[in-house]
């Protein structure tokens, strides 16, 4: 079998803990297995790194910004191969670059357009076990980029479809993936398997766990990803295709996100174009809104509308968004930056009713109020007081009955 091993920040924190890595790393190649690992920086160094330039300046350049934190990666991968070879195997690391990572222009938020892998494939057939530094690509000029936070979940991930990898194994603190929060509820389950849209919702509702877009490549390209400890044998969670036992279960798993803001634009003529003109532009600014919600007045001539934004984009989403509503006419734009996101997900909920009232009479019943609300398919979505997460995500844990083993 040909198996990606990606190993996470806090796996590669020291160099006992990369001398641990290099061992299991070995043992794979022993039983016969190729295998490429790739490697996040140590834990703590991209934030290191982010400080130190924001020591420079408060508004750095994006382009010396991926200088600057792709070589957090650089140094682990080095240091992993180093570790291998003192246990008697022959390996190589490598930068995103030398293995063919080719991304778009979007510096500190790459994507991956293409990844020739030449050099890997090489020293596969030549016995090496290759690491690769994650989280980091070459854009179209030549210049260093890297994929966004947690991003060499996607390098790995990627990489194991250019290779065409059996597997690919994310190795992380955690034993797998979670109903939910074990840190909020101490009785979450681990789950076994999860389907890639299930993973999808749940990694961009908040799970931290996978970065969203590895989850994307993995759907798209079809890659088994086994997320799972690097500190035990345990089996860890399998984010692979869907399968009949999948939509017994109505919710598969809670996510919550704190990094959530809300801004109003109040009182806007309701008329054609004004939805437009507002996000517009929005996107032109790159703001990346998530749900929307419109008021009509009772008198049918005047609207609120409102939006969700990541609480880190705030101050710059108010200041266009500002800017947009004089030119609209609005009364005013009002920011709420004390709530949270609370999702059930799952794709047991095509074919079950009742879910989504279900999590409303919940929520009633512990008297949280609900300010948004936004479905898909396969989740529901609230927006509350960030003050009522944990109690939330707890209520709705034991009112899915997530603890019980899935029947
Ligand atoms: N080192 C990068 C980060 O901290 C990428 C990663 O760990 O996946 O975001
Ligand atoms: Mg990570």
């Amino acid at each position: 079998m040909l198996i990606v091993q990606k190993y996470g920040g806090t796996s590669v924190a020291d160099v006992e803990r990369m001398k641990n890595v290099a061992k299991r790393a070995v043992a794979t190649r022993k039983k016969g297995d190729s295998v490429v690992v790739v490697v996040s920086a140590m834990a703590g160094e991209t934030d290191r790194l982010i400080a130190l330039a924001a020591e420079i300046t408060d508004n750095p350049d994006s382009r010396e910004m991926d200088m600057i934190m792709s070589s957090g990666e650089r140094v682990s991968s080095a240091l992993t191969a180093l570790a291998i070879r003192d246990f008697g195997e022959k390996s190589l690391s490598f930068t995103g670059r030398q293995v063919g990572i080719e991304t778009d222009a979007s510096h500190t938020k790459a994507r991956i357009k293409k990844i020739t892998a030449e050099r890997l494939k090489k020293a596969l057939k030549a016995g090496y076990i290759p690491v690769v530094a994650g989280f980091q690509g070459i854009g179209p000029k030549d210049e260093v980029t890297t994929l966004g936070r947690g991003g060499s979940d996607t390098s790995a991930v990627a990489i194991a479809a250019a290779i065409g990898a059996d597997r690919c194994e994310i190795y992380t603190d955690v034993d797998g993936v979670y109903t939910t929060d074990p840190n909020v509820v101490p009785g979450a389950r681990k789950l076994d398997k999860i389907s890639y849209d299930e993973m999808l919702e749940m990694a961009s509702l908040g799970a931290k766990v996978l970065q969203t877009r590895s989850v994307e490549f993995a759907k798209k390209y079809n890659v088994p990803v086994l997320v799972r400890s690097s500190f035990n044998n345990n089996p860890g969670t399998l984010v692979t295709k869907e399968d009949k036992n999948m939509e017994k279960v109505s919710v598969a798993g809670i996510a919550y996100d704190k990094n959530q803001a809300k801004i109003t634009v109040v009182n806007v003529p309701d008329k054609p174009g004004i939805a437009a003109e507002l996000f517009r532009g929005l996107a032109k600014a790159n703001i990346n809104v998530d749900m929307i919600v419109q008021n009509i007045s009772s008198d049918g001539k005047r609207a609120d509308i409102s939006f969700t934004i990541p609480k880190t984009d705030s101050q710059k989403t108010m200041k266009v968004t500002r800017k947009i509503a004089k030119k609209l006419d609005a009364e005013k734009v009002d920011l709420l930056d004390n709530i949270s996101k609370v999702s059930i997900i799952g794709v047991g909920m095509r074919s079950h009713s009742g879910v989504a009232s279900k999590m409303f009479d919940t929520f009633a019943a512990h008297g949280i109020n609900i300010m948004m609300i936004s479905t898909s398919e396969i989740k529901v979505s609230c927006v509350v007081d960030a003050m009522y997460t944990e109690l939330a995500v707890r209520v709705l844990h034991d009112a899915f009955e997530l603890e019980t083993e899935a029947k």
